[in-house]
C-alpha cells in the first residue's frame, strides 16, 4: 500500500517545481543557486493599537525574490497563517509569472499574520499604515510595487499608497497597484486575475477540443479571483455547478446563478445557505465530477491525499500553489490537463503592470483597450508555454517554469555578476 507523503511547505513545493524544470534547461555556472535564492527578506514585528485600547504586536514580511528583469512586484496578504516560507514561495512564483507573461518586473510578495475578518476597519487601517511604514525602505515605483492578495483589497491599497505618499510629501500612485479608480487605479484591475484565467481556459479548451458551452465547472474560493473567473464562465454559458469559500460549499447540478450567488455572499458573508443547493465542505468541490476545476483559494489544496479523487478534465490554478508536486504527478498520470498558476493567474499582474504604466505616464486607458491587451498577452503566453510543452514532451507546469527560468537566466547573464 502506498504511504501518503507529508505535505511539503509552499516553499519546498516551489523549489521542487524549479528543480523539475531545471532538468530541461542548460543552467550556466552559479545560476542554480542564484535563481533559487530570495534576494531580500524583511521580517518586521510591529505594534498596533486595537479599538479597545490594547496594543498588539503583529508580524509581517516583504520578500523580494529576483530583480534581474525589473522592479519587485507582488501582492500583500493578511491571513493568520502567513509565514516566511509561504511568502518566499509566493515571491518566487511572482518572478516566474512576470517572466512567463514577459512583463518587466521581478518577483516579490508580502503579508501580515492577522485575522483580517475579525478586525474593525479602523484597526485594519492602523495595521496597514504601520506595516507600510515598516517596509517602506524597500518600496518605490522603481523599486518595489505592492498589490492586493488574499484578504486585502482596493481600500487597503489606497491606505498603502497614502501612507507611502505622506512620508514622501507628494502623491506616488505608482508604488501600489489595485488602487481605487479615484486615486489612480486602472479600469479592469479588479477582475483581471479571473478574466486572465478565463482567457487561458479558453485557449486550453481550443487545443483540447473541449466545448466550454456544454461544460461543467467547479470553483474553490469565492473571493476576488474566484468570483471573477466564475462570473466569466457563467456569462459564457458554462454550468458552474459547485462553489465554496472558507465557511463551506454549495452544489447545484443544474448550474448556480453566479450573479445571485455574489449577492447572497455580499449579504450573508458566505456562499453557504444559497437557496436550491446542496451543502458541502470547502474542499468537497475539488472532488466533484466536472469538466473544469478551478482552485481559487490558497496553497496545498490538492495533495497526494485527494488528487486521485479529482474528476475534472482540466484544472486551472487561479490560486497560487493549490497543487502539490505529488498531486501534479497523480493528475498527470490520470491525463488531466493542468494550467499552472504562473500562467493561469497572471492576469492580475499584467493589469497591475498596465496600472503602473498609466501611473507613470499619467494617462489612463479605456477598459476595452485593457481587456484587449490582457487577452493578447495571455494568449501569447499560453502559445509559448504550450509550444514548449510539446517540444520537451512535458506537462504545462514544467513547460511554463522552463520558459520562465530561461527568461530570467538570460536577463541575469546579460546584466552580469556585480562587481
Ligand atoms: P480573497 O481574499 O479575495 O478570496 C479568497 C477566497 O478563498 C475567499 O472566498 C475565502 O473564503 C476562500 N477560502 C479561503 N480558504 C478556503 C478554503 N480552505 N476552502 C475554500 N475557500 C477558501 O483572495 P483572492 O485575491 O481572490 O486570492 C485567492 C487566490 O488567488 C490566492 O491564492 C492568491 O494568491 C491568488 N491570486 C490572487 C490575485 C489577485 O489579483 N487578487 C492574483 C493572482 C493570484
Amino acid at each position: 500500500m502506498a504511504v501518503a507523503q507529508a505535505v511539503l511547505s509552499a516553499y519546498e513545493n516551489a523549489l521542487g517545481q524549479f528543480d523539475r524544470a531545471a532538468r530541461y534547461i542548460k543552467l550556466e555556472a552559479g545560476m542554480y543557486d542564484i535563481l533559487r535564492a530570495c534576494k531580500r527578506e524583511l521580517t518586521t514585528h510591529f505594534p498596533v493599537r486595537m479599538d479597545d485600547g490594547a496594543i498588539r504586536v503583529f508580524t509581517g514580511y516583504r520578500i523580494q525574490h529576483n530583480l534581474a528583469r525589473g522592479p519587485a512586484k507582488g501582492g500583500i496578504r493578511y491571513y493568520p497563517k502567513v509565514n516566511l516560507d509561504e511568502v518566499r514561495a509566493l515571491a518566487m512564483w511572482m518572478t516566474w509569472k512576470c517572466a512567463v507573461v514577459n512583463i518587466p518586473f521581478g518577483g516579490a510578495k508580502g503579508g501580515v499574520a492577522c485575522d483580517a475578518k475579525s478586525m474593525s476597519l479602523a484597526e485594519l487601517e492602523r495595521l496597514t499604515r504601520r506595516f507600510t511604514s515598516e517596509i517602506s525602505l524597500l518600496l518605490g515605483p522603481e523599486r518595489d510595487i505592492l498589490a492586493p492578495d488574499m484578504y486585502t483589497n482596493a481600500q487597503v491599497m489606497g491606505w498603502m499608497m497614502d501612507t507611502y505618499s505622506m512620508n514622501k510629501g507628494y502623491s506616488v500612485p505608482g508604488v501600489v497597484t489595485g488602487k481605487p479608480l479615484s486615486i489612480g487605479g486602472s479600469r479592469g484591475r479588479v477582475d483581471a486575475t479571473g478574466r486572465g484565467c478565463f482567457y487561458i481556459i479558453m485557449e486550453a479548451a481550443r487545443v483540447l477540443d473541449l466545448d466550454l458551452l456544454s461544460s461543467t465547472v467547479s470553483v474553490q474560493g469565492f473571493g476576488n479571483a474566484g468570483i471573477s473567473v466564475a462570473s466569466r464562465m457563467h456569462e459564457l454559458g458554462s454550468k458552474v455547478i459547485a462553489v465554496s469559500d472558507s465557511s463551506g460549499g454549495v452544489i447545484n447540478q443544474r448550474g448556480l446563478n453566479i450573479r445571485e450567488l455574489i449577492r447572497h455572499k455580499t449579504e450573508t458573508g458566505s456562499v453557504v445557505g444559497f437557496p436550491d443547493t446542496e451543502s458541502c465542505s470547502p474542499t468537497d468541490v475539488l472532488e466533484i465530477p466536472c469538466d473544469v476545476l478551478i482552485p481559487a483559494a490558497m496553497e496545498n489544496q490538492v495533495t497526494g491525499d485527494n488528487a486521485e479523487r479529482v474528476r475534472a478534465k482540466l484544472v486551472a490554478e487561479c490560486a497560487n500553489g493549490p497543487l502539490t508536486l505529488e498531486a501534479d504527478d497523480i493528475l498527470h498520470e490520470k491525463g488531466v490537463f493542468l494550467l499552472p498558476d504562473i500562467l493561469a493567474n497572471a492576469g492580475g499582474v499584467v493589469v497591475s503592470y498596465f496600472e503602473w504604466v498609466q501611473n507613470l505616464q499619467e494617462l489612463f486607458w479605456k477598459e476595452d483597450h485593457i481587456h484587449q491587451q490582457l487577452r493578447e498577452i495571455m494568449s501569447g503566453a499560453f502559445a509559448r508555454v504550450y509550444e514548449k510543452a510539446q517540444l520537451l514532451d512535458v506537462d504545462m507546469r514544467t513547460a511554463a517554469m522552463a520558459v520562465a527560468i530561461s527568461t530570467v537566466q538570460e536577463a541575469t547573464m546579460m546584466r552580469g555578476i556585480f562587481p
